[in-house]
């Protein structure tokens, strides 16, 4: 059966009591389950798609919260590796009146950095699989070449690379070791997903017809843009096709960016699109993965949190259906 593989952190945001406060005053924290890779795949599974979560967490009780979260959401966790090294990573967050967030990370190193490339099977991955990745865990750690080891062994089986550079700087000591990061990684994916705030950052360009082409090097097969509230465009070589977002009371953003790209993917699996081919798909076919994908990341942002929010199939489709109407 093809899955949806996700690789890299898995993690716990501690949210902060209160808005508008600077985080050295906020006055208590929430726990909640998170990493984009650990929500891609629990998007996916929501959703009714198989996923499987490749990764390492700590033994300890948010090793074992982030285990039973995934694991709820429908994710096979059979990949997940524990380690006694590490603790699992934290990440203390406060939203200041300046509306900025502000982070605080615990991973010096984290279990999520340990994973070794010895524990990356190849065996693991077959013909229609996806494998998807983010930017959090290409920090110079061993769980870096897991990374290449995983993406290496998929495109062997004739599998599918995905891309979401989700930039967080605060992790970097320097805003160059991002970036330098993620174009490395760049040229070995099928599909990148990029949003409108990231791109002049990673490709170093303000014009936006001519960074957004920067991005077709080596395996680069289609670009999928965010544009936040206005919804997303699909771009590969041949097309350009933007579909509008959805309108809706925003609750929380959080984990908007991570639904979008799981509710795609599933998709993709779905209908097993070869998106690692040239012209694997028609801009017909990629308005209607926008439109699916777009519905069910407008309704992650009008509910609290980023896991509890993602949506089932069924929620999706009465979305686009009631905004058709
Ligand atoms: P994140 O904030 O999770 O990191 P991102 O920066 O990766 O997200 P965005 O472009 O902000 O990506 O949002 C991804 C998708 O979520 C959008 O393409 C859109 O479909 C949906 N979305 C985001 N914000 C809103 C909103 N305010 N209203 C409706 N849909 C939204």
């Amino acid at each position: 059966m093809e899955k949806v593989f996700t690789i890299g952190e898995a993690l716990i945001d501690f949210i902060p009591a209160e808005r508008g406060t600077e985080l050295k005053a906020v006055s208590g924290f929430s726990k909640a389950a998170g990493g984009a890779p650990a929500n891609v795949a629990c998007a996916v599974a929501r959703l009714g798609g198989e996923s499987a979560f490749i990764g390492k967490l700590g033994k300890d009780a948010f090793g074992d919260f982030l285990l039973d979260t995934m694991n709820e959401a429908g994710v096979d966790t059979s990949r997940v590796f524990r380690t006694d090294e590490a603790n699992t990573a934290l990440a203390f967050v406060s939203l200041r009146a300046d509306g900025e967030r502000e982070f605080s990370f615990y991973r010096n190193p984290s279990a999520d950095m340990l994973l070794q490339q010895e524990e990356i099977d190849e065996r693991w991955f077959g013909a229609g699989d996806i494998l998807h990745f983010c930017s959090v865990d290409l920090i110079e750690a061993p769980v870096k070449y897991a990374h290449k080891k995983a993406i290496e062994a998929v495109k062997r089986a004739g599998g599918i690379v995905s891309f979401d550079p989700n930039v967080r700087l605060p992790l970097w000591k320097r805003p160059e070791l991002c970036r330098d990061a993620i174009l490395a990684f760049l040229p070995f994916s099928h599909i990148v997903k990029i949003s409108d705030e990231e791109l002049a950052f990673i490709t170093g360009m303000d014009d936006e017809d001519r960074a957004l082409a920067s991005l077709f090097s080596g395996d680069v097969r289609h670009v999928i843009y965010t544009r936040g509230a206005q919804g997303a465009e699909w771009i590969t070589r041949g097309f350009r096709t933007a579909v509008p977002g959805y309108a809706v009371q925003v609750a929380d953003t959080t984990g908007a960016g991570d639904s979008f790209i799981g509710a795609l993917l599933y998709r993709l699996l779905e209908e097993r699109l070869p998106a690692n081919e040239e012209r694997g798909i028609g801009a017909d076919q990629a308005r209607a993965l926008l439109t699916f994908a777009n519905a069910a990341a407008a309704l992650t942002t009008s509910r609290s949190g980023a896991i509890p929010a993602l949506p089932v199939h069924d929620e999706v489709l009465r979305m686009m259906e009631e905004h058709r109407a």
